[in-house]
């Protein structure tokens, strides 16, 4: 495949190329060219050409283009979603989700694209003044490989919507299904230099795209050192910036909640993706009167997860997207292995693909990194707890801040953890799903801004004043 830029498919100015491969089998399933800085540069220049066209189109024929590449991805969906399997590891089913998901994120910001309007506000003494909601200009989306369809939706619908161009940056191992839906893009009549895909390197597209003085929002999905470096080089040439930067969502388990049905709460929000999701439930914290129980429940849900190639119908957990991501995986279960009850899980089985079983672990101490640090794959730690105060006291103990989960039948209990549970969303009696009207994002480490909702929509726009004098 090639890259997207003005409308044409490009190779790499360099003439280099990358290969994808498929973390279930190890076979290569895809070529892509290997971009760097002359790339992004014509990306850039394309977007900026395409900018006064776009946002001088009204916003609903903007939104009339968003709905039609929402038809087009619709009957696309198995193509689309087997070229995620392929170069993700998901399991077909969750990879038709989240590629009807990115279909339902375009028609939701296309329909809101009719409500795109300023304010008036009558001074008296200087008159009035008028507030427009102008574009940015060029906006950066920089993806990461564990949700990247979905993901990419989050910044393509808010950012075209407002009138901005944009130039995306896939992660290197799953670009293919991003470029098929910029094909659709175009197909569905989106004008050249609107949306630009470039493949290659962080340390070069990423770079390049951050450093770019015409640039004007870097919108990133990662890992905390590469966000934080992403805002410092930000910083100097003053882009607007969103950080949406992971997550150790703790979930809270009281004693008065349906064990059932918070057990497979569990098993899903957790090994959902391989454990390769920002808001993944990423530690329990369970009353210790119904710790035995849940426990048992846990472990049992936890042992139907089968895993194996996306492809098969039987699969319900793919492999890790990464070596390194298996890597680090292996190193956090070893970590522990001393000190703490294995319930299940703990190996990695023979033969190829990056796959990980599914783990439960008890019996941890406290300063245990697995309960601080966020463990992006398919390992969960059980934590017994005496009361609601220490849940909450331990589930705000790290960094983080992205998620949190309470699960209780009582309203009280669930109203002290809305309020108190440090996290940029908190749901009750469930955990992970996002539909495209929350505000998405973080507190303290978690990152800045936030994606989805009519709050993403703000913040591709800037405020203009105009002070009318007759
Ligand atoms: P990274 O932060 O390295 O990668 C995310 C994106 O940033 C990729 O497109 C990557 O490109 C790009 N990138 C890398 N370096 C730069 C740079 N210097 N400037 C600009 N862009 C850059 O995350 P990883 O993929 O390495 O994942 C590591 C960890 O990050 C995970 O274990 C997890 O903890 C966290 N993570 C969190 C996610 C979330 O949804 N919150 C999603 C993914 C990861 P390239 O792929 O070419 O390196």
């Amino acid at each position: 495949m090639k890259m997207l830029i003005g409308g044409e498919w490009k190779t790499a100015a360099s003439g280099g190329e990358m290969e994808v491969i498929n973390p279930a089998t190890w076979e290569k399933v895809g070529v892509v060219p290997q971009g760097g800085q002359d790339d992004v540069g014509a990306a850039v220049d394309a977007a900026s050409e395409a900018c006064s066209g776009w946002a001088a189109l009204p916003p609903v024929e903007r939104g009339k283009i968003l709905f039609r590449t929402a038809a087009l991805v619709r009957e696309e969906v198995g193509r689309l979603a087997a070229m995620l399997v392929a170069e993700q590891g998901k399991p077909l089913r969750e990879a038709t989700d989240e590629v009807r998901g990115f279909a339902h994120v375009l028609e939701y910001y296309a329909g809101l694209s009719s409500s795109l309007y300023g304010e008036s506000i009558n001074t008296r003494l200087y008159g009035r003044i008028i507030v427009e909601k102008r574009p940015l200009g060029v906006c950066a989306g920089i993806i990461p490989w564990n949700m990247p369809v979905m993901i990419a939706g989050w910044k393509i619908g808010p950012a075209l919507t407002a009138g901005n161009t944009m130039v995306l940056k896939p992660a290197s191992t799953t670009p293919l299904t991003t470029l098929a839906i910029g094909d659709l893009f175009l197909k569905a009549g989106l004008p050249a230099g609107v949306l630009n895909i470039v493949t290659g390197p962080g340390e070069t597209v990423g770079e390049a795209l951050v450093t770019h003085p015409e640039v004007r929002k870097v919108s990133f999905t990662g890992e905390i050192g590469t966000g934080r470096h992403v805002a410092e080089t930000a910083a100097q040439t003053m882009k607007h910036v969103s950080l949406e930067l992971g997550g150790s969502d703790p979930m809270i388990v009281c004693d008065d909640a349906d064990l059932e049905v918070a057990a497979a709460g569990a098993a899903a929000g957790r090994f959902y993706n391989c454990g390769q999701t920002c808001t993944a439930v990423k530690r329990v914290y369970v009353f210790s009167e119904v710790a035995e129980r849940f426990r048992e429940l846990l472990t049992e849900k936890t042992r139907a997860f089968t895993i194996g190639n996306g492809m098969e119908k039987r699969v319900r957990m793919g492999p890790l997207n990464n070596a390194a991501g298996l890597e680090r995986i292996e190193a956090v279960v070893e970590d522990v292995r001393d000190e703490a009850e294995i319930l299940t899980g703990g190996t990695r089985p023979e033969g190829k693909g990056f796959f990980y079983e599914p783990t439960l672990l008890a019996g941890l101490p406290a300063d245990a990194p697995v309960l601080s640090e966020e463990v992006f794959g398919p390992v969960l730690p059980v934590v017994e707890v005496e009361d609601l105060d220490e849940a909450v006291e331990a589930a705000n103990s790290t960094r983080y801040g992205l998620g949190a989960s309470i699960w209780t039948k009582d309203l009280g209990r669930a109203e002290r953890g809305c309020q108190d549970l440090e996290a940029g969303i908190v749901w009750v009696n469930q955990h992970i799903k996002v539909p495209p009207e929350t505000p998405f994002g973080g507190v303290k480490w978690s990152g800045t801004g936030r994606e989805n909702g009519v709050h993403a929509l703000e913040r591709y726009t800037e405020e203009k004043a105009l002070l009318i004098r007759p």
